[in-house]
């Protein structure tokens, strides 16, 4: 069973702590005993060496007391023995209370104290004999056979100086004694702060291998795997904590890996899910990136641009698309602005083999949440056959309307006739149903007349042929043909020509043929006593409006953006027998003149067309159509 890191670091520095704890134990008991070493020799030898010192002292001066008296100074004399004799009595009793050097020292303070008393006996004798008798000098100086007071003195000089060099000897001793002990301790003191050096150094290695290396490995472990590289195992070195460590981060490097495959899976499979689904439009579909390069395609877009998907992961080459559907790409990805087409005339046309197929491109960004451009789908709408069905409808109405015209042109012309009663009287009756008949032959024959119209205009090349044209001139011819009719209806018809207009470019009887059909619907819906004004005005741009506007009924707001649409009619308004076609057709003609339309009205105050053309030679040709 392995240690657990807890117990490992316990164990490690455990005996460190005991160690340290047993040496510093042994540096105090050390100094304690040192301490009281130098204790005891200044207590025990430097009292005695002392006493013995200041003893001599006054052992000199009871000394020359006597030569003092010898000399005749008798009272100074006696008063210094005196006082030096109690004070060398109390410096005996401090060595006497003091004897540490046994035997030796108590032999020599005993022999002091015979010495001691005798001095004193032979001192008070000399001072008791009278001052100035030869007695006292013998008393001092002695006799042979006595020492006298100056032997004794040099006896007690030589007794005290034993003690005193026996107390200093003895100092010396514990001096040394107490260096050998310093020594020693410090030489045990030394090896063991050695052993606990090699103690810590082999701690330190064992707890760097056992710990450290694991945390390292685990770290750079962990670093690779922060990197991305999942399939990196962390070393499992023990069962310890460190261990447990491992393991755990290698378990949750596994759970990662799992996640990463699963979610690689299920990003493979929504992008073959998506590529299937694109696959199966027949139409072209593809989408580019920010930097323009395909990231995908159908086969259909692939066949028609001749363009090859980025193989495993790597960028594609970058994308050129058609002129048509490059500026709309362009935008998409740097505007976001999408394009979207639903009329033919926004129909592009490539060619596909041996065939031109024609498409509506729908081009739109493709944003992040954020807001970010990702790319750009572009999805091609094969409308091929439906323009061909479209073409087809137009040559059939055409064809029709063609075929109807001249049998229709010779029964309005008959049922004129008889109405004109040529051909004998009418009854009533009869000249009711011929009314009726006439009315409904002439509308036939407008809806013909429009739809042929409509078919020429909208016959591809049909070759229209533009020269510049003056505005007020074509409002007068047009307004001359409806001036007729205005009359009838007691409607007002005007022409405003104030100041200078510039030619247009215009197809004369094309821009004639709009104008007048604007006009007839002004008459037709402008009660008697009403007024229609034309007028034509240039812009500031250089273009030039021509407006035809009206006090009739008007158009309710709901219905304007609808009135350009072909058999579009405003509802309830059937009585007037118009055919929806009118406004279809003067749309188609100021489109094929590069030009706009529009209307402003409001139900009841009359309405304005307005149609504004680019001035000849400001704006460009208009389209050949
Ligand atoms: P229509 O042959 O019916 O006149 P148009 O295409 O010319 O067909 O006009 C479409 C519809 O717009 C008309 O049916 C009519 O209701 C409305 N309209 C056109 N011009 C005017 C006008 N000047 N005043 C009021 N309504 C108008």
């Amino acid at each position: 069973m392995a240690w657990s890191l807890r117990r490992r670091l316990i164990v490690s520095l455990a005996p460190l702590g005991i160690l340290l704890l047993v040496l510093g134990v042994i540096g105090l008991a050390v100094l304690f005993y040192m301490g009281g070493r130098i204790n005891a020799i200044l207590k025990e030898n430097y009292v005695s060496v002392q006493a013995m010192f200041l003893m001599n002292e006054h052992l000199e001066r009871m000394d020359s007391s006597f030569q003092f008296a010898l000399a005749g100074r008798e009272a100074d004399a006696r008063a210094q023995f005196e006082a030096n004799w109690a004070g060398f009595g109390q410096q005996f009793r401090v060595e006497e209370n003091n004897i540490t050097i046994l035997p030796i020292e108590q032999e020599l303070v005993d022999r002091l104290r015979v010495l001691k008393d005798d001095y004193r006996a032979r001192g008070e004798r000399f001072y008791a004999r009278p001052a100035g008798s030869p007695e006292r000098t013998t008393d001092y100086f002695g006799t042979p056979n006595d020492p006298g007071l100056l032997g004794r003195f040099l006896e007690i000089k030589t007794v005290s100086g034993e003690i005193l060099r026996i107390n200093q000897e003895n100092m010396f001793q514990a001096r040394d004694e107490a260096r050998a002990t310093a020594r020693t301790a410090l030489l045990g003191l030394g090896l063991a702060l050695a052993i606990l050096v090699v103690f810590l150094g082999g701690v330190t290695w064992y707890l760097l291998r056992t710990i450290l290396a694991p945390i390292r490995a685990t770290t750079l472990a962990a670093q690779d795997i922060g990197a991305g590289r999942l399939d990196r195992e962390v070393p499992v070195f023990a069962g310890d904590e460190l261990g447990r460590l491992a393991e755990t981060f290698n378990a949750m490097t596994r759970q990662l890996r799992g996640y990463r495959e699963t979610n690689l899976a299920r990003l493979l499979r929504a992008q073959r899910t998506a590529q299937a689904t694109i696959d199966s439009f027949p139409d072209p579909i593809l989408v580019v990136d920010p930097n323009g390069r395909v990231e995908l395609a159908n086969p259909a877009a692939r066949t028609l641009f001749g363009v090859t998907l980025p193989k495993d992961g790597q960028p594609g080459p970058v994308w050129h698309p058609p002129e048509p559907i490059r500026q709309p790409i362009h935008d998409a990805l740097n505007v976001q602005r999408d394009h979207l087409t639903e009329s033919f005339d926004q129909a592009v046309s490539f060619r596909l083999g041996d065939e031109d197929r024609v498409y509506l491109p729908q081009v739109r960004p493709i944003r992040d949440p954020d807001g970010d451009t990702l790319g750009a789908a572009v999805v091609l709408n094969d409308v091929t056959r439906f323009r061909l069905l479209d073409q087809f409808k137009s040559d059939l109405v055409a064809t029709v309307s063609h075929e109807l015209k001249t049998p229709l042109t010779s029964v309005r012309l008959a049922v004129h006739v008889l109405l004109e009663e040529a051909v004998g009287p009418l009854t009533p009756k009869q000249t009711e149903l011929l009314v009726d008949a006439r009315d409904n032959a002439e509308r036939l024959l407008r809806l013909i007349e429009h739809l042929l119209a409509l078919a020429r205009l909208q016959r591809p090349h049909g070759g229209t042929s533009f020269r510049p044209e003056d505005p007020v001139a074509l409002l007068r011819r047009a307004a001359d043909g409806a001036r007729a009719r205005a009359e009838d209806k007691h409607v007002e018809l005007t022409v405003n020509a104030d100041g200078a207009v510039p030619p247009v470019a215009a197809d004369a009887d094309r821009l004639t043929l709009a104008l007048s059909n604007l006009i007839d619907n002004a008459v037709t819906y402008t009660p008697a006593g009403g007024r229609v004004t034309l007028s034509a005005a240039a812009g500031p741009d250089g273009r030039v409006t021509l407006s035809v506007a009206d006090t009739g009924v008007g158009i309710p707001a709901e219905h304007l953006p609808h009135v350009f649409d072909k058999f579009f009619r405003v509802p309830g308004r059937s009585t007037e027998g118009g055919t929806g076609l009118g406004l279809a057709i003067v749309k188609e003609v100021v489109e094929a003149h590069r030009g706009e339309v529009t209307c402003a009205s409001a139900p009841g105050q009359g309405t304005v067309f307005r149609i504004t053309l680019p001035a000849s030679g400001g704006g460009g040709r208009p389209d050949e159509h």
